[in-house]
């Protein structure tokens, strides 16, 4: 071989070593490249894992702790070195703590997931044994390592406290309104139990005045007394119905003339109107007026309307002082009966309060008349209001259809 031949020889064999250096060089710097990135990404998964607030633990296939997140030692109360290599069961109660070791033998053995994947409420033991409810969501990571699943732990006492609190809160304000119920129906009673009281008294008094004067007032007595006793039955009646209504029951309702109705307590109306210097004045339709109601708590509703327009009309000079008691057919059946007073009339301030519950402008008034009045005729499929009548005063009304053909039909 020449020189010339060796010297090229050796320069083609120093660029296939310049190349494959270059090429080992290359290959190393992205090796390490690569390494670099795993590194960073093993770092940036650890620093995640362990500034979790949730608990991450890792086991193996045998069950046993391989990882745990500081979060994970916090939330069982244990060192990560008293967990490590320790059966995962060790953070069950009963029964899980008994039967995990079936539940990864058996997803080993047939794939079945109970739990991996999916996700669940489970109960969990700290190292004190006390027990705490968390939610619970296993992976299983890929690859030959050791560690065969991941669990992610989020401890759920806080939630379940709230919850409990959430729970009493409501069961409270249930307790609340059980309460304001019972006070509406108490201030109910009281209310609509004044007026048979009132005229049982009166009665009685009358009672006594007769048997302290002069000469045979027998009859009178007994016309006295049979009041006392229709008012004492009036009372029993009225605490019925009022405790049917509190609980949203039907009472017992019949067919009865609207104008028979109001004549039996003419007396009471009377009684009231007579003692207050009010005369009453009745302008009744001809048409029927037979409706399906209970009677008693259409009477109830009356004698509010009447009761509210008599005191309405407490600073009218005595002679002005009139209150009209109507019924009128309007359409279809429909039956408007209404009182109207000559009093002071509904202010503007007082409209939205009038139908609720102890909404008064009087100094001993408790506010319950209108509004039983309202649950009655609303419990009756009627309506209720009022109106501004021409000049002084104020018409409360309420309609309620009429049953003519029922009744032929009986
Ligand atoms: P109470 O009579 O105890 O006040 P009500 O529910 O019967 O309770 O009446 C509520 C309020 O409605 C009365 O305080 C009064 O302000 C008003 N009201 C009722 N009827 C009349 C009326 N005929 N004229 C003027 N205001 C009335």
């Amino acid at each position: 071989m020449s020189e010339n031949n060796v010297v090229i020889l050796w320069l083609i064999i120093g660029m296939m070593a310049g190349v494959i250096g270059g090429f080992i060089i290359a290959l190393y710097l992205r090796g390490q490249n690569l390494i670099d990135k795993l590194e960073q990404r093993a770092k940036m998964l650890s620093t995640v894992v362990d500034t979790a607030v949730d608990a991450i633990i890792t086991i193996d296939k045998s069950g046993s702790i391989v990882t745990v997140n500081p979060a994970a030692a916090r939330m069982f109360a244990y060192r990560s070195d008293d967990m490590i290599g320790h059966n995962v069961k060790m953070l069950m109660p009963e029964p899980f703590h008994t039967d995990h070791d079936d539940y990864i033998a058996n997803y080993l053995a047939t794939g079945k997931r109970k739990i991996i994947g999916i996700g669940r409420e489970v109960s969990c033991r700290r190292s004190d044994d006390s027990e705490f409810p968390a939610d619970l969501a296993i992976s299983e990571i890929p690859g030959n390592g050791l560690a065969r699943f991941a669990g992610i732990l989020r401890d759920r006492t806080e939630h379940e406290d709230f919850l409990n609190r959430l729970q009493k809160q409501q069961e409270s304000l249930a307790h609340v309104n059980r309460l304001g119920t019972l006070g509406e129906m108490t201030a109910g009673l009281a209310h609509e139990i004044n007026q048979p009281l009132t005229a049982i008294a009166t009665y009685a008094q009358a009672a006594q005045r007769l048997l302290d004067g002069a000469g045979d007032n027998r009859n009178q007595l007994k016309t006295a007394l049979v009041q006392v006793d229709e008012q004492a039955h009036r009372a029993g009646a009225v605490v019925r119905r009022m405790r049917a209504l509190a609980k949203g029951e039907q009472t017992e309702r019949k067919f009865c003339d609207l104008h028979q109705l109001i004549e039996d307590i003419k007396p009471l109306i009377t009684l009231d109107a007579r003692h207050r210097g009010v005369a009453v004045i009745y302008e009744l339709a001809p048409e029927n007026t037979d409706v399906f109601v209970d009677k008693v708590q259409i009477q109830q509703v009356m004698l509010n309307f009447v009761r509210n327009g008599i005191d309405a009309m407490d600073s009218v000079p005595a002679g002005k002082r009139r209150l009209i008691i109507s019924t009128e057919v309007i359409h279809d059946h429909q039956l408007k009966t209404a009182v109207r007073d000559f009093g002071h009339g509904v202010s503007n301030e007082s409209v939205d309060g009038l139908f609720h519950p102890f909404f008064t402008t009087k100094v001993d008034g408790m506010g319950m008349g209108l509004s039983i009045s309202k649950s009655i005729i609303s419990a009756h499929g009627g309506t209720i209001g009022f109106e501004h009548p021409s000049g002084l005063g104020a018409r409360f009304w309420f309609i309620l259809t009429t049953h003519k053909k029922e009744r032929a039909n009986e």
